[in-house]
């Protein structure tokens, strides 16, 4: 099977710390984080870690506007989610090629204090499309992507980056769609 694209052009663990990768790794162990954090200032183009269809679930007071990528891995389907963003460059149903751009990052949701090195881009992949919160029905990242890039940067060449335009604020109650 392909490997997976990488969801930005450079993916970095928000500050370096384990708190910010996936587990039980918040608060002594005692609190999880279901994804990775990954560093990215507002409007951060993020892109399609693989093939597939994308589903755009309404406004989350948690994840703010989130873009879910359901793709094939092996003989399952696994769902990228992309939190916290932006803007959208595709909607609803939309099928998207591995690399494609697919929006931007932003600080939508429980990221609206996030500011300087704290901005991020909140990714998970699931097993399930809508799990509950805590870890169920999500897999370490590090599972599909061999580690997590902690104390590195990983920087993945998608092609250009499309200009974003016409961007007038960030903290928005659903998507702008870009043209
Ligand atoms: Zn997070």
């Amino acid at each position: 099977m392909p490997t997976l694209a990488w969801p930005l052009q450079r993916n970095t663990i928000r500050r370096q710390l384990p708190n910010n990768t996936f587990g039980a790794v918040r608060n002594g162990g005692t609190r999880n984080h279901a994804g990775w954090d990954l560093y990215a200032l507002p409007l951060t183009t993020c892109y399609a870690v693989a093939d597939g269809v994308i589903t755009t679930p309404p406004f989350s007071r948690t994840y703010g506007n989130m873009l879910l990528l359901a793709f094939q891995h092996g003989d399952r389907t696994l769902y990228a989610a992309y939190c916290h963003l932006s803007f959208a460059f595709v909607r609803n149903g939309d099928r998207v090629a591995r690399s494609q751009p697919i929006g931007t990052t932003g600080n939508t949701g429980n990221a609206g204090t996030m500011q300087g090195e704290d901005q991020h881009l909140h990714f998970e992949i699931r097993t399930l499309k809508y799990p509950a919160s805590g870890l169920g029905g999500r897999i370490d990242p590090a599972q599909l992507y061999g580690r997590a890039p902690i104390n590195t940067t990983i920087v993945q060449g998608h092609g250009a980056e499309p200009p974003v335009t016409g961007v007038t604020g960030l903290r928005v109650p659903g998507y702008n769609v870009l043209p």
